[in-house]
This record gives structure tokens, sequence and C-alpha cells, in this order.
């Protein structure tokens, strides 16, 4: 009787330490292992020569550049466009770094935002941009606008967003230059909604939380803000970044792309985020596919490219990549067709670059 009793007890508390242990792991501790017997592929090279249209000056020395153009050439990137978001001697010295490897990076410039409280802000921004792009500057980007004003790097143009009239004149120059337009506008959705156990995407969420900003333009209205830029100045090209920060209503983007020739939509640093609806991102990407442009976003890692590629060409099912992306959540590959993805992969860019710079 003792020993049973013993035994029950134990047997309690055996119970309670592994309750107590379930209950107190936290969600960005959590890293379940895939346990199904299913298909790992790996994909070593992109199916096509890629044009990676969204990167940034991740590599600081040459010996650095050097490494990561090796890397480019074992996973199958052929050119990268490094979006510098800087201006004066900032950009000559990327330009002066990254000119060393014309073949494989483009370099683009920021905007001259430094000025915005002044009455010649417009102008400012006009000769600097003709000057980067004498320099050897290809287009304009990474700008971004979050919802308090356009930024470019460390500048931003509090209150301006991009259909700012004042924006005018520069977007009209871009046009005439031949440079496309980069713009990341709000972000995913859920860092609008509230921080609790109901936000589908907490984990990153809350690292860059937008829902206790009461002095922004929400998401909604960046979209609009967005919408009637790309509509006010339709001789220039915009590259809304991360499918528009739409990944989470693919038709709103849908929507924008079927009315305005002028947009395009870059897929980079949404991997995650489209992964989780594979059939879903595959039918909007084949849809949409003569619009959309791959990007990365996320340094120069080759574990990092070849992932892009298993999500984009494979049909693998249920697999975490912890190390790259901050969700709780598994991705699935999109299966994409050797069609689309040779249009997303170089030839959408290829055909959008050379258009607008030989005209
Ligand atoms: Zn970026």
């Amino acid at each position: 009787m003792k020993r049973f009793i013993l035994a029950v007890l134990l047997l309690v508390a055996l119970n309670t330490t592994l309750k107590a242990q379930a209950d107190s792991i936290l969600l960005n501790q959590y890293r379940p292992k895939v346990v199904h017997n299913v298909a790992v592929t790996q994909v070593n090279e992109a199916a096509y020569p890629v044009i990676d249209v969204h990167s940034h000056p991740y590599a600081n020395t040459l010996e650095e550049v050097e490494r990561w153009v090796q890397n480019m050439e074992a996973v199958n990137i052929e050119r990268t466009v490094i979006l510098t978001y800087s201006v004066g001697e900032r950009f000559d010295s990327l330009m002066s770094v990254y000119g060393k490897y014309p073949d494989h990076f483009e370099v683009w410039c920021g905007l001259d935002l430094r000025h915005y409280e002044e009455p010649n802000f417009t102008e400012q921004m006009v000769t600097e941009l003709e000057r980067c792009h004498e320099m050897g500057g290809k287009g304009i980007g990474e700008l971004s606008d979050k919802g308090w004003g356009l930024r470019s790097g460390t500048m931003t143009a509090y209150g301006f967003h991009p259909n700012n009239p004042a924006f005018e004149p520069v977007w009209q120059r871009a046009a005439e230059l031949g440079m496309p337009v980069n713009i990341h506008v709000a972000d995913p959705i859920w860092m609008y909604e509230p921080m609790d156990e109901t936000n589908d995407g907490l984990m990153t969420a809350w690292r860059w939380r937008l829902d206790n900003r009461d002095d922004i333009v929400d998401h909604a209205g960046m979209i609009r803000i967005l919408e009637e830029t790309i509509r006010n100045n339709s001789e220039t090209i915009f590259i809304a970044c991360h499918y528009a920060n739409l990944s989470y209503d693919l038709h709103q983007l849908g929507r924008l792309l079927d009315v305005y020739p002028n947009l395009y939509a870059d897929i980079s640093a949404r991997y995650a985020e489209t992964a989780v609806i594979p059939r879903h991102a595959a039918a909007f990407i084949t849809r949409y596919q003569d619009r959309l442009l791959f990007g990365t976003d996320m340094g120069y890692n080759p574990h990092m490219y070849r992932t892009t590629f298993r999500i984009l060409e494979t049909e693998d099912e249920h697999f975490y990549e912890h190390s790259l992306f901050g969700y709780q959540w598994s991705l699935n590959g999109f299966g994409l067709s050797q069609q689309v993805l040779e249009k997303i992969y170089r030839k959408n860019a290829i055909r959008l670059f050379d258009n607008i710079r030989s005209e």
C-alpha cells in the first residue's frame, strides 16, 4: 500500500512538472520539428539566372563584396539591385565599392529629403537626383512611408507623403531619366492590430508594432496614398516592394495592378508571410506573372537565397526556417511553373529596365 501511494504521488508530481513546462514555453521560443515523412527538396541554384531587384548595401568592404559575388554565382543570381537609400557622399562611396562589379550589381540612389522644411526642397531633390544619376544611379530606392512621411535611409520628410505635390517634379524627372522608384508603403497588417493572443503575426508584429501610434496614417490610408501617387504620376514606374504590404489581401494589390500599368510589385521579404497560403499565393503570382519581380531584402547568405527558391519552385510542404523568419508557423512551396519562374526571376526585370532606360 505504501509503495502504491508513493507511485501515485510520483505520477502526480511528474504530471505537474510537465504541465508547468508546457505552460511556460514562450511563443518566441517555440521551435517545433517536422515529423512528417514528406518531400524535402534541396534547391541549390535558381531555375533561371536571377535579377534580385531588392537588396541593400550589406557588404561594407571589398572583401565582403567579393564573397557576395561568389554567393551569387553559387546560387545563380546574375545581378543584384543595391537600394542604397542614400545621397551625397554616402551614395558616392557605395557607388565606388559596388561599381567595381558592374555586371553583378546596379546601384540605386535615395532622395535628398534633408531640406524638407525649406522652400526650395523640390529643386534640391531634383538636383541631387540628377547628380546621382550622372554618377551611375539607375533607380531610386528604397523609399518608405510607414505613415509619418517619406523616408530615405536616415532622412525623413515628416508630413510629406509621396502623393504630395512637392514630389511631382521628382517623379517626373525620374521618368525622364528612366529611373524606377522602389517604394515601401505601410507595413504588414498585423502590426496595426492589437498585440494580443488573436494576432496572427504576433511574433514579428510586436517588434515593429504600429498599433500604439496615433500620429500616423493607417494602413488603408497609406494604400490610398500609394494609389494617388501612381495615378497622378502615370509616366513614372513604381515598384511597390513586399507586395505593397498587402500579402494579407492580395485582391487589393491585384486591383491596383489591373488599373495602373505603371505599377509593379516586388516579392521581397514576404516569403514566410505568403508561404502559409501557398495555393492562393501561387494563383496570384501566376495571374500577375508579368508584373511581379523577384527580390530578397535579407542579406546575402546562400541558405537565404536557396530558401526563397525552395518556396517559389517546389511543392514541399510544412517546413520551418526559424533562423530566417521570426514566425511560429511553417512554410509551403508554391510550385510555380517554369514560365512564371522565368518571368519573375529575370524576364520582367530585364524587360522593364530595358524599356524605360532606352526611352
Ligand atoms: Zn528593403
